[in-house]
């Protein structure tokens, strides 16, 4: 198989760098470079996603006649590898990755012509309403409950883990509509204008982000929160086809790339620390385990390539995305506990990111956030549906287990 790019395709490669070099400016990586997420500000966040939107590239998943870029999936590939190693955050993915594709699919017309321009210019902040206390992983046990009041709906329960909803303007919500003996059936899919009196956001303070309103998940209550019947996405108590519809989009994701940056930044702090005298680098132990990931880094990414270069337009990647985001974020996971690792005693000073603030670091800079990076990271075999349930997806759809 060729793996190589096509002459066009390095050319789009080299149009995508020098956009990143100069739209993604210098307040933007002073902000991604101390974030540990990838998170900036909210403003910095639209302020770079307005500028996507204006260069024609900010839903690369969308089709042209939506104002997608009609890229093939090669070129979608490239776009991503070089955003992530440049450390320029992708798209808050609510709206344009996961709630545009079932507007376009299960929409009406009038949530289409309100909804995917607002979403498009980043207008609108999304935020994804899917997990409750007690319904993750089954996720058909959900409960918020939703009643058909005549005119309007009636919203009462809770949401959690709800990533930045602190920032956004909606929530679209799995919502419970009726109890019937297969839970799947009786949930239906619901958008809500977070202005809507009742809802509350309360933070979750993690010990990765240890401060609000810089915190990354929340949880939102609902108390009698009235909503149009407009809202309705799909069909009452079939919502469930949209849910599983939007998660083909939440996974499927390249991880090479930013993989290959966190690399970069081990092998920063191991040339600059040393043991007995010499770099860490060439202390083999430690040298045996950068050679063994950096090995596996290397067939994600041809795992990638051979996966996204087999798609022709339109397609989604289906079960085999399960295996993208298991292994890539075993990845990220190893990729940072190196980190840990290599940086010693430096990893100890605990340097939380707030936007704004502007204390020294008591650490040199190639270690710093280090602890923060690697306490984040282990979300990532939790969210978007754990690293076992993936598993048990590929037993099923991709061994026929
Ligand atoms: C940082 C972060 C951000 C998130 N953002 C959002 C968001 O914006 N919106 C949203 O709706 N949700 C969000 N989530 C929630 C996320 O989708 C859930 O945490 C996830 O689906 C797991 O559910 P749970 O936490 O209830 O754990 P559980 O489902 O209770 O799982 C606990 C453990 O049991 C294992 N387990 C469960 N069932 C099985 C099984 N059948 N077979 C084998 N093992 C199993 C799991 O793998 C896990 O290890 C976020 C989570 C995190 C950590």
């Amino acid at each position: 198989m060729d793996f190589a790019f096509s002459q066009d395709e390095l050319a789009f490669r080299d149009e995508v760098r020098s956009f990143i070099d100069t739209a993604f400016d210098a307040e933007m990586r002073a902000a991604t470079a101390k974030s540990r997420t990838g998170f900036m500000t909210r403003d910095l966040h639209i302020r770079w996603q307005k500028r996507l939107y204006e260069k024609g590239w900010a839903v690369p998943n969308w089709p042209k006649e939506h104002g997608g870029p009609g890229w093939t999936h090669v070129q979608r590939y490239i776009y991503d590898q070089e955003m992530t190693l440049a450390g320029a955050p992708a798209p808050i993915a609510f709206g344009p990755r996961m709630l545009a594709p079932v507007l376009m699919k299960f929409g009406t017309e009038q949530q289409k012509r309100y909804h995917l321009p607002a979403i498009l210019k980043s207008d609108i902040w999304w935020a994804q309403g899917y997990s409750e206390p007690g319904s993750g992983s089954d996720l058909a046990s959900l409960q918020l409950k939703c009643e058909d009041k005549g005119d309007h709906f009636l919203l009462n329960g809770s949401k959690i883990w709800t990533s930045y909803a602190q920032f956004a303007d909606w929530i679209f919500c799995l919502v419970r509509t009726e109890k019937l003996s297969r839970p799947q059936e009786g949930i239906s899919f619901v958008l809500c204008d977070m202005k809507t009196p009742g809802v509350k956001v309360d933070p979750i303070i993690t010990i990765d982000a240890p401060v609000a309103p810089f915190q990354e998940v929340n949880q939102v209550f609902f108390t009698d929160v009235k909503i149009p019947k407009e809202n309705l996405v799909g069909e009452w108590n079939k919502g469930w086809t949209c849910a599983k519809y939007l998660l083909e989009f939440e996974r499927g994701n390249p991880y090479s790339g930013g993989l290959k940056r966190g690399l970069e930044k081990v092998r920063k702090i191991a040339k600059a620390e040393t043991i007995d005298g010499q770099p860490l680098i060439r202390e083999p132990s430690f040298a045996r385990r950068l050679a063994q990931i950096e090995t596996e880094v290397m067939a994600q990414e041809f795992t990638e390539l051979r996966l996204f270069g087999r798609l022709k337009a339109g397609q989604n990647m289906g079960a085999e995305s399960s295996l993208l985001k298991m292994r890539g974020t075993e990845l990220q996971q190893a990729v940072t506990e190196l980190a840990m690792d290599a940086a010693g005693y430096y990893k100890v000073p605990f340097t939380p990111y707030i936007p704004g603030r502007n204390e020294e670091s008591p650490v040199p800079e190639y270690s710093d956030g280090v602890a923060q990076k690697f306490l984040n990271t282990r979300k990532t075999s939790i969210y978007a549906g754990s690293n076992e349930i993936q598993r048990n997806i590929m037993a099923k759809a991709i061994l026929g287990l």
